[in-house]
C-alpha cells in the first residue's frame, strides 16, 4: 500500500472527522483534524479578550498574537495514534475547543487570511511525508491540491444538527436543537462565502452524501475508495 494523502472535506458535523479518524486507524496513517486547529486559535482569542459579545473579533490583535499560539496534538493512547488531544501552548484544550461558544466564533476567525496562512503552513508540513488523512474545509482545494484521494462529505443541515446535539449532550453540554441548527446554518454560510479558501468541493473530489448511510456503510465505501487510490499509485 502506498503512503498517499487523503483529503476529506465537508460541512460541519457531516461525520467527516469520525470517518477520517477511522480510516487512518484502519490503514495506519496519521490523522489530523484541521478544524481543531481553527478552534484552538479561536479559544486563544476568546481567552485573551479578542472577541466581543456581538460576535466580533479583534483581527489586528489576533494576527499579532499568532506567533504566540503553539498548537500540537498529543496522543494519550499509545495503542491508537488516532486518539488526539489538542494542546494549546502545552495545555490540553480538547474539551474546551468543542463547546458551542467556540463553535459560535470559529467561522469568523477562520475567515482571517493570516490565520489561514499560519495554519495551512503547519498542515502542509504535517503532510510532507504522505501517509496522512486530514479533514477540514479546504484540504482538497488548498492544503493538498494534489492529494491522491479527495472526498467531499455532505448531509442535510437538520441531520447534521441532530448528530451534533447527540454528541454535545453525551458530553453533558446543555444545548437545544434549534440553537445547534442555527449554528450549523450560520457556519455553512460563512464557510462557503468567505473570500479565502471557501468551502467547496474540489473538481476531482468524490461526493459522499451520507444522510441515509450508517457509519459502517460509509466506512466500507471509504475503504474501497482508499484502496482504489492507494493500490493504483506507483
Ligand atoms: O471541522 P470543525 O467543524 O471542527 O471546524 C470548525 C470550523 O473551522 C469550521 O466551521 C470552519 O469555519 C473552520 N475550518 C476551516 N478550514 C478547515 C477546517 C475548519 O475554515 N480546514
Amino acid at each position: 500500500m502506498n503512503k498517499i494523502t487523503v483529503a476529506i472535506d465537508g460541512y460541519s458535523s457531516s461525520g467527516k472527522s469520525t470517518m477520517a479518524r477511522e480510516l487512518a486507524r484502519r490503514v495506519g496513517f496519521t490523522y489530523v483534524d484541521s478544524g481543531a486547529m481553527y478552534r484552538t486559535v479561536t479559544l486563544y482569542a476568546m481567552e485573551h479578550g479578542m472577541t466581543g459579545p456581538d460576535g466580533s473579533v479583534d483581527v489586528k490583535a489576533l494576527v499579532a498574537a499568532l506567533p504566540e499560539i503553539n498548537i500540537r496534538f498529543s496522543h494519550p493512547d499509545p495503542d491508537d495514534m488516532t486518539v488526539q488531544h489538542t494542546m494549546l501552548n502545552g495545555r490540553d484544550v480538547e474539551r474546551e475547543i468543542r463547546t458551542i461558544e467556540v463553535s459560535n466564533y470559529v467561522s469568523p476567525v477562520a475567515t482571517i487570511p493570516e490565520v489561514r496562512e499560519y495554519l495551512v503552513d503547519q498542515q502542509r508540513s504535517m503532510g510532507r511525508e504522505g501517509g496522512i488523512v486530514m479533514d477540514g474545509r479546504d484540504i482538497g482545494t488548498t492544503v493538498f491540491p494534489d492529494a491522491e484521494l479527495k472526498v467531499f462529505v455532505n448531509a442535510s443541515p437538520e441531520e447534521r444538527a441532530r448528530r451534533r446535539v447527540r454528541e454535545l449532550q453525551a458530553k453533558d453540554e446543555n444545548v437545544s436543537y434549534d440553537e445547534v441548527l442555527a449554528n450549523v446554518r450560520e457556519r455553512d454560510y460563512i464557510d462557503t462565502h468567505r473570500e479565502v479558501s471557501p468551502l467547496r468541493r474540489a473538481d476531482d473530489a468524490i461526493l459522499l452524501d451520507n444522510d441515509h448511510m450508517t457509519p459502517a456503510e460509509q466506512m466500507d465505501w471509504l475503504l474501497n475508495e482508499f484502496h482504489k487510490a492507494a493500490d493504483g499509485k506507483n
